[in-house]
């Protein structure tokens, strides 16, 4: 098994054709980097979802969940500083307009320098030194920086009035620190405690692009655990182990995956650590897939001062009071799907290289369909039919009716489906089955009052 050798635009074609990923807006000709999730990409990210809220949520008895609301008091991204500084540097190439982000195309041009440390005069004296050159015209003039807000404003109500101004929230973690109080008094919690949130986030990027990695309408999975301060070590551990036994969980491969731990430079100014784990894409190399930060008491200090609310916590058996800290554990959930999208597609030479499959070797638990039924032929519809029927109820499951039983396992093996069950003529003789496994594609016979159970059982097998 190994991705290396197939580049990011054959994975890409083929989750498109595929139906993994639709093109947003198909119909009016699309919208830029704007994609939509067929059936395939939906249940993959259904699965994915389920198996971070078990284990986060459901396996970690400090945690619980909530669904905050995406349009939020314009005053939240006043007292985070997103009004103020949620922005990109911008230029434009003065020959043929092409776009850029100054810092990416420094990045891009200069490997040597750095573009993080520096502040927006220095970049823009870069950019205007010459030296940096419009990747698609080849020129060398650029307008001045300007700075580019990311989050997506909308109105409420009937006028467009500054008054009315709201955003689109670009992360979901504020929706948590807001609620902060809201959990700890309805659950009767006490410190530590973990709220958990799955949700859309939303940045105007200037640069979208390679296919989901960058877009302007994601979605995250985000924590803020909160802690007495002074713990902050002992919990940052905590989620960098469990952050990595979950990323084990999605069986990416050990030698894509790559911590890497934030230098001094690099950290925010509130934020004592930080830790983002990385994916060895193809053709585009390591990008971020999550990142875990020990933020301190910023945002709830932040929160506290502006909406003038007490946001301390009495501590129940010290009568200590004091401003939680942090740490926040934040994925991506469309990158983590397109890391394991771009992991398991293989295609196999078979028959001594007369044939060959492409397969996608997703976890069992985490594919769309865990198990395909076939009529092996026509004749046999009704039956394997009254089959699927028992089977439906468990599991997500596919009914392949069309083309022969050989071309519908290729089928099956190019969108991951792990378990394929071919109702022949001989069972409805002797009630049995035969299931043939994906990745092995060994085949055996097994008794249909036995099915379910024996679906039930290779799950189990193959959770890591
Ligand atoms: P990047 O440096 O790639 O822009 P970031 O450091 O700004 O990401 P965070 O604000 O830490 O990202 O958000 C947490 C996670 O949300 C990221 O690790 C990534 O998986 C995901 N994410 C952020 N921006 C986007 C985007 N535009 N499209 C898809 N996923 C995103």
């Amino acid at each position: 098994m190994a991705n290396t050798e197939h580049s990011f635009e054959e994975i890409v074609n083929h989750l498109v054709t595929s139906g993994f990923v639709y093109p947003g807006s198909d119909i009016y000709g699309g919208l830029a980097n704007s994609w939509d999730y067929g059936p395939l990409g939906t249940l993959l990210k259904n699965h994915v979802k389920d198996l971070w809220l078990r284990h986060f949520v459901r396996e970690i008895e400090y945690n619980v969940q909530i669904d905050p609301a995406i349009i939020m008091n314009p005053k939240v991204w006043e007292a985070t500083g997103h009004v103020a500084n949620f922005h990109d540097p911008l230029v434009d190439c003065k020959y043929c307009h092409s776009r850029y982000r100054a810092d990416d195309l420094v990045k891009s041009q200069c490997p040597d320098l750095d573009v993080d440390g520096m502040d927006q005069k220095a970049l823009n004296e870069t950019v205007q030194s010459g030296k940096i050159v419009c990747p698609k015209c080849g020129k060398n003039q650029f307008t001045d920086i300007r700075q580019f807000q990311m989050m997506f404003k909308t109105f409420i109500g009937v006028t467009e009035e500054k008054s009315s101004t709201v955003y689109l929230r670009p992360e979901t973690a504020q929706g948590i620190f807001v609620n902060f109080k809201n959990v700890l008094r309805t659950t009767r919690r006490k410190l530590p405690v973990g709220i958990c949130d799955i949700g859309k986030a939303f940045r105007n990027e200037i640069t979208p692009g390679n296919f989901t990695f960058r877009t302007r309408e994601f979605e995250q999975m985000e924590i803020e655990f909160f802690f007495r301060p002074g713990e902050d070590e002992k919990w940052f551990a905590f989620y960098k182990e469990n952050c990595k036994a979950f990323v084990e969980r999605l069986g990416l491969r050990d030698d894509h995956v790559r911590y890497r731990d934030h230098e001094k430079e690099e950290l925010a100014f509130y934020s004592s650590a930080t830790t983002d784990i990385e994916y060895l894409f193809p053709t585009i190399g390591w990008g971020e897939l999550m990142g875990i930060a020990c933020r301190g008491d910023y945002d709830l200090g932040r929160h506290m001062a502006r909406s003038g609310q007490d946001l301390t916590y009495l501590d129940p058996e010290t009568h200590e009071k004091y401003l939680p800290h942090v740490v926040e554990p934040s994925f991506g959930l469309d990158r983590l799907m397109l890391a394991l999208l771009m992991d398991s597609y293989d295609v196999e030479t078979l028959n001594e290289g007369k044939d060959s499959r492409v397969v996608m070797h997703l976890a069992p638990e985490l594919a769309p369909y865990t198990v395909a039924v076939m009529p092996l032929s026509n004749h046999l519809i009704e039956p394997a039919a009254e089959l699927f029927k028992k089977i439906h109820p468990y599991f997500d499951a596919i009914f392949d009716t069309t083309g022969s039983i050989g071309k519908r396992y290729r089928r099956e093996d190019a969108i991951g489906t792990p378990l394929c069950v071919t109702f022949d003529f001989d069972s409805q003789n002797d009630g049995m089955v035969t299931v043939r496994e994906r990745d092995s594609m060994k085949q055996e016979r097994v008794a249909i009052t036995d099915l379910v159970e024996y679906i039930r059982h290779f799950l189990d097998s193959r959770r890591a």
